[in-house]
């Protein structure tokens, strides 16, 4: 059974913080505010995830009220989502990212961010695709305000087969 899922964040801009999107440091003036790196591509990645689990969305998993995940290093929250699907039954087929972000320009940034997602997530970057489109300077994000991304996951979760005493617990699929 093919199963899909969708995630979206965003984050405002702050004077003060670095800016990591898909797990890369980018030279930037202004950072993401959050209470993690504030990471928008890998926390939309990792709802897609949770989305097509039906297994909830990171806020339940990770909560920010949570000390534990202070300035957390969200390409280590898309590896334990990963672990997670994985755990469940599953086998992420391929990741779509979509990235909202007038500044910085993004396109140099893209082939280390496939590559650094596609690592967390233990799959081949030929599955992970980061785009990424200014607003044309309309709405909040393109006056700057901060960057959002969408992201769509495809799990391929195995039909229950083979011996009895191999078969994986699927809670969040009861
Ligand atoms: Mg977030």
């Amino acid at each position: 059974m093919i199963r899909t899922g969708i995630g979206f964040d965003i984050h405002r801009f702050a004077r003060g913080r670095p800016l990591v999107l898909g797990g890369v440091r980018i030279e930037s003036d202004r950072g993401l505010a959050g209470h993690s790196d504030a990471d928008v591509i890998c926390h939309a990645a990792a709802d897609a995830l949770l989305g097509a689990m039906a297994d909830g969305d990171i806020g339940s998993h990770f909560p920010d009220t949570d000390p534990a995940w202070k300035n957390a290093d969200s390409l280590g929250l898309l590896r334990r989502v990963a672990a997670r699907v994985r755990a469940l039954g599953g086998s992420i087929g391929n990741v779509d990212c979509m990235v909202l972000a007038e500044v910085p320009r993004l396109a140099p940034h893209i082939p280390a961010m496939r590559s650094n997602m596609a690592r967390a997530m233990g799959i081949a970057p030929g599955r992970v695709s980061v785009k990424a489109t200014t607003l044309e300077g309309l709405g909040a994000l393109g006056r700057r305000a901060g960057i959002a991304a969408q992201a769509v996951a495809t799990v391929e979760v195995r039909a229950r087969s083979g011996a009895a005493g191999k078969r994986r617990k699927t809670p969040a699929l009861a």
